[in-house]
């Protein structure tokens, strides 16, 4: 960790403050679809976003997350839906008239004008009293961090500090939601993940409601409260960050968060709160806890995290939910190590454990023949 106190730790990463209870959502969107042509950028998508949230959306490159936060803005009007935002309909309201900002992945400083000139444009152009704007961008200042080089030009600022000038100048404004696009996209991984901390207590103190895009799950995680995942302009699931990650409702979703083992299968029983499924590829029954309802045949996918898999030289108690193989790989990666392991079908499984101890014993190697086994709850069926 850095010694300097530039980036303060986090106060809180509260993710159950964001919605109160019965609380409407501010920002609502209904069947909102942009087309450029044939082609659905955005393709009938409904969201609710809530005061205070940190909202994610999520998605690899071209799947139509800048055009989804650029009709919220204003700039891109939609081809079809809706979008409220604290009740009102943006329809025929005029960007600059939404209780809006957005802050663009090119941060677009003026390069000729101090940082506190930079971060007062826009309420000079407002018309504020001098004394007024004074306070507020000393205020804003000092809430980035940023105060003791006020008085410096963009050209004379790292990449981080540009980025906190950039948020400052969205914020001054006080908006009631802040739309960033890629903030953090410019900043190597440490001051990334040093920002994104950031980020949330700024969020936190200034109660504005955040919609950040990006295509880094481990930034999504991070920050939002909640994620939209977004594939080829629809959302592909919508949920907080563990439920995410513990419950993907597809493979799309589980295999862009975090690494996954997939498993597939055919139903062969169907009880009330567990499934009994054949798994060719493991050599084994997998019986899975999570109910969704599934019927006798019907081809589905386990879903098995790579922690939640134990990798042992003795055989399991039961032949439920275990495998068989050789490793085929081990990577030791300080904190954890990682397990491929070749099953007889074929099937190459990814396993991590943690190195809880620094003399772990007798460690697993290349070539060691091992079970693998999981609980019944660790795993997640899907259908699609
Ligand atoms: P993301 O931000 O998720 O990378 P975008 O929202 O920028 O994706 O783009 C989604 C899709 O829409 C892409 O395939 C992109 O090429 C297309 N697109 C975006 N803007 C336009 C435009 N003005 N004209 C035509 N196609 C566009
Ligand atoms: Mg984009």
């Amino acid at each position: 960790m850095s010694t300097s106190s530039i980036l303060a730790q986090p106060k809180t990463i509260a993710v159950s403050s964001w919605r109160e209870e019965g609380a409407k959502p501010f920002v609502q969107i209904n069947q909102l679809t942009k087309n450029f042509g044939e082609f659905s950028a955005v393709n009938s998508v409904s969201l609710d976003i809530y005061k205070n949230e940190l909202f994610c959306l999520l998605g690899g490159s071209g799947s139509g997350k800048s055009t989804l936060l650029r009709m919220l803005a204003g700039f891109e009007k939609p081809t079809s839906g809706q979008i409220l935002i604290d009740g009102v309909d943006m329809a025929n309201i005029q960007p600059w008239e939404r209780p809006v900002n957005m802050m663009f992945q090119s941060y677009a400083l003026f390069p000729h004008l101090t940082v506190e000139a930079n971060v007062a444009f826009g309420l000079r152009r407002e018309g504020l009293k001098s004394s007024d704007v004074k306070k507020r961008v000393v205020d804003m200042l000092d809430m980035v961090q940023m105060g003791h080089l006020a008085k410096r030009k963009p050209h004379m600022l790292s990449g981080g500090q540009r980025q906190r000038v950039a948020l400052a100048r969205s914020l001054v404004k006080r908006p009631k939601l802040l739309l960033l696009d890629e903030p953090l996209g410019a900043l190597d991984k440490k001051l990334r993940e040093e920002t994104q901390f950031e980020l949330i207590n700024i969020q936190d103190e200034l109660g504005v409601t955040f919609v950040v895009v990006t295509h880094d799950q481990e930034e999504a995680m991070t920050l939002a409260t909640r994620i939209g995942v977004m594939d080829q302009g629809i959302i592909a699931q919508i949920a907080e960050p563990h439920q995410m990650y513990e419950y993907p409702n597809s493979r799309f979703v589980a295999e862009f968060i975090g690494n996954v083992n997939l498993f597939e299968g055919t139903v062969m029983g169907d009880e009330r709160d567990s499934v009994t499924i054949h798994c060719p590829d493991s050599n084994s029954m997998i019986q899975a806890n999570h109910g969704i309802s599934c019927a006798p045949n019907q081809t589905v996918y386990v879903a098995i995290r790579p922690e939640k898999i134990r990798i042992s030289r003795e055989k399991p108690g039961t032949d439920i939910n275990t495998s068989y193989g050789v490793i085929s790989e081990v990577a030791y990666m300080g904190s954890q190590s990682i397990f491929k392991v070749r099953l007889t079908s074929g099937k190459e499984i990814r396993v991590t454990q943690p190195n809880f101890a620094r003399d772990m014993g007798d460690r697993l190697t290349w070539e060691e023949a091992v079970y693998l086994s999981w609980d019944a709850d660790s795993s997640v069926v899907l259908i699609s």
